[in-house]
């Protein structure tokens, strides 16, 4: 691998920290070891791995500290660091809660012939990959690592080489549990770490954009591993005419913008029926225009820097194209340089069309490009004129209502008078639609059963015959020999 690589402050755009990646021969040689360390694992049994994970989580509490100040350098955010890091500690409990349910073996049971008895066994797979992205460093990092270690497997855990600072406290965290540093690894570096640890594992799971998602899945194909996806989005509103108008600004404000809207499941399209539409944009333009950007004091305001300047580049792009084709901005619409970072006021924008780059493509910013619709038929086609199926939001004067319309979109999240719901709810399983993902449910029980193999033992009870064998001429002399 390429020697080291320097790591950009969003704060101030300097580059300062470096990370080491493994060279790929000592990369293997970990790997193996875990794999090697993954059979005590497994064979230590589940009670032994919830204690190892309880221990983690005292060990990650006792350095929330450096933690949160790692990821906050990481991202330049400090409220989202803190959320996350308390995040992963309730996706510990919840799975240590939930894995021995989980994981129980079914009773032998009868099948569907009376003699033969049917035993199920899942076994996990040795050794899981997690690659993961920069917007949320922890979270991601840790989403799916949990119930893959409860499950039996020991992991390595590629981050992104954008957000790395997190790493070095996470990795004493783990360190300090004898049970778990065997088993787990968090290893720095770009695209070519995460590409060599595919090499290594045996299933793997993914967490970043299309393009990527899609070069994964070939190198999982070609390896013959099951690759998990999880990949970005350019979720859509609709906004009916019964909605609170109150409510649905003050909640798609939230779910745009939040993160500086880096986050895969933003609401980056916004449908509002016509008869609201004026009051609609009129109020959710009000409410927007009071978020503060967090500058200079990381503890004021609400919207961070742009994390990655590759994004920067990305938000610009597509607001220009929007404003040079005719798009209204009725706040926000650039990206500004701030003490070295670069920054973006959460925008409103209408007089957008559908084959804007901003209602096309994944913006990950805070801008929210407002259209309307005359039918509720129209609204829906609107929404699923995309390549990206992750998730959504439907705003209506009843439940009902927006469930019927949530109904016809092709997404797998759907947050009922509200945005961006899945962040916070992990029981419902759900899949992600056209080019937001492939593979199994992350949420709910799902989420653990992606990395286990079931084994079926077929047990003959009884010694007669089965009426399908062969029914045997009588031996004779001539056909004995
Ligand atoms: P990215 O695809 O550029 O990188 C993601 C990870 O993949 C990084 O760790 C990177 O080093 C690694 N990588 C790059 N090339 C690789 C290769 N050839 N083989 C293996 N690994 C490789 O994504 P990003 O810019 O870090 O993250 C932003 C994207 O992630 C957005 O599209 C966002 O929507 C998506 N995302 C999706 C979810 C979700 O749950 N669906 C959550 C968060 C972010």
């Amino acid at each position: 691998m390429a020697g080291p690589i320097g790591v950009r402050n969003p704060r101030t755009g300097m580059v300062d920290y470096w990370i080491e990646p493994p060279e790929r021969d000592r990369l293997a040689e970990r790997c193996d070891r875990l794999r090697t360390a993954q059979l005590d694992w497994q064979a230590g049994g589940l009670e032994q791995r919830i204690e190892a994970l309880q221990r983690w989580k005292q060990s990650l509490l006792a350095r929330k500290q450096k933690l949160v100040q790692a990821l906050t350098a990481d991202t330049g955010r400090r409220t989202e660091s803190a959320l996350e890091l308390d995040s992963v500690i309730s996706s510990i409990d919840r799975w240590c809660r939930l894995a021995p349910q989980l994981l129980a073996e079914p009773e032998p049971k009868s099948s569907a012939i009376p003699f033969i008895r049917l035993q199920q066994q899942s076994v996990p797979y040795a050794l899981v990959g997690v690659i993961s992205p920069w917007n949320f460093p922890l979270l991601l990092s840790a989403i799916d690592t949990i119930p893959a270690l409860l499950a039996g497997c020991a992991v390595v855990v590629k981050p992104s080489e954008i957000a790395p600072r997190f790493i070095k406290p996470l990795s004493e965290a783990i360190a300090a549990v004898p049970q778990l540093r065997d088993v787990l690894a968090y290893v720095e570096g770009a695209g070519d770490t995460g590409a060599a640890a595919i090499d290594c594992v045996d299933l793997v799971c993914f967490t970043g954009s299309v393009a990527t998602g899609r070069t994964v899945a070939e190198a999982a194909t070609k390896r013959f591993i099951p690759a998990f996806l999880e990949l970005g989005g350019k979720d859509p509103a609709i906004v009916l005419a019964s909605a609170n108008l109150e409510l649905a600004t003050s909640a798609i404000l939230w779910g745009s913008t939040v993160n500086t809207g880096q986050s895969c499941l933003s609401l980056e399209r916004i449908y509002a029926a016509d008869a609201i539409f004026e009051p609609f944009v009129a109020m959710l333009v009000q409410k927007a225009k009071r978020l503060q950007l967090t500058y200079p004091s990381v503890d004021s305001g609400q919207i961070g820097p742009i994390i990655a300047e590759k994004q920067a580049a990305t938000i610009a792009a597509h607001l220009d194209e929007a404003a040079a084709k005719g798009a209204v901005v009725h706040c926000g619409g650039a990206i500004e340089a701030l003490g070295g970072g670069l920054w973006c006021r959460p925008t409103v924008l209408t007089q957008v069309e559908r084959s804007m780059k901003v209602m096309a493509e994944e913006t990950f910013g805070p801008i929210m490009p407002v259209m309307s619709f005359s039918t509720v038929e129209e609204g829906v086609a609107l929404a699923n004129d995309t390549n990206y199926g992750l998730s959504a939001a439907v705003f209506a004067g009843s439940d009902a209502e927006a469930l019927e319309v949530a109904r016809r979109i092709d997404a797998g999240g759907i947050s009922i008078n509200d945005a961006a719901l899945t962040a916070f709810i992990y029981e419902g399983e759900k899949n992600a639609f056209k080019g937001s993902g492939l593979g199994g449910s992350r949420m709910g029980p799902a989420a653990i059963a992606r990395f286990m193999r079931k084994k079926a033992f077929l047990v003959k009870t009884n010694s007669a015959p089965d009426p399908w064998w062969f029914d045997l001429p009588k031996a004779t002399d001539d056909m004995s020999d």
